[in-house]
């Protein structure tokens, strides 16, 4: 497994924000795989489409992409809006989710960490104490030992 990001063509895109999607989608696209089936790829829906960022072509199950810079995934994620996650994840066509984390000077991938769908649930959802904007907390425990915190940007 390569952990470096492939910049083929990247510099079409401007802003950071977008080359940054464009690069941890093309990895996430080279190295995972569906948790569901075990297909050793998955495929990046076409951009804005209003549902998740990758589907499995063999069991049309769908992913959604968690990325960020950092050194490991944390214990909480910080997300964009409450109300659609919880729609979401009580759907039938709920997503597993990909965390993956990276470096920006190296371009590499420090972490990545497929998890399935059936661990998020409504429970594992909290608004902050204080919202900031539109952002809320996802907090999220796989165990008693580890949690999840990511920030979406
Ligand atoms: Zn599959």
């Amino acid at each position: 497994m390569d952990l470096r990001f492939n910049h083929a063509n990247v510099s079409e895109y401007k802003s950071n924000a977008q080359i940054a999607r464009v690069l941890t989608e093309r990895w996430v696209h080279l190295n995972g795989y569906c948790p569901n089936c075990g297909a050793e790829k998955v495929h990046a829906f076409k951009n804005n489409a209003p549902v998740a960022d990758f589907y499995c072509a063999s069991c049309s199950e769908q992913f959604e992409l968690k990325s960020n810079i950092a050194k490991k995934v944390g214990s909480k994620v910080v997300d964009g809006a409450y109300a659609t996650m919880i729609e979401r994840i009580q759907s039938d066509s709920n997503p597993h989710f990909f965390f993956l984390t990276y470096d920006k000077t190296s371009w590499k991938v420090n972490n990545f960490l497929i998890i399935p769908k059936h661990y998020f649930t409504p429970s594992i959802i909290e608004k902050p104490a204080v919202p900031v904007k539109e952002l809320f907390i996802v907090k999220y425990s796989f165990s008693k030992h580890m949690e999840i915190l990511f920030v979406h940007f």
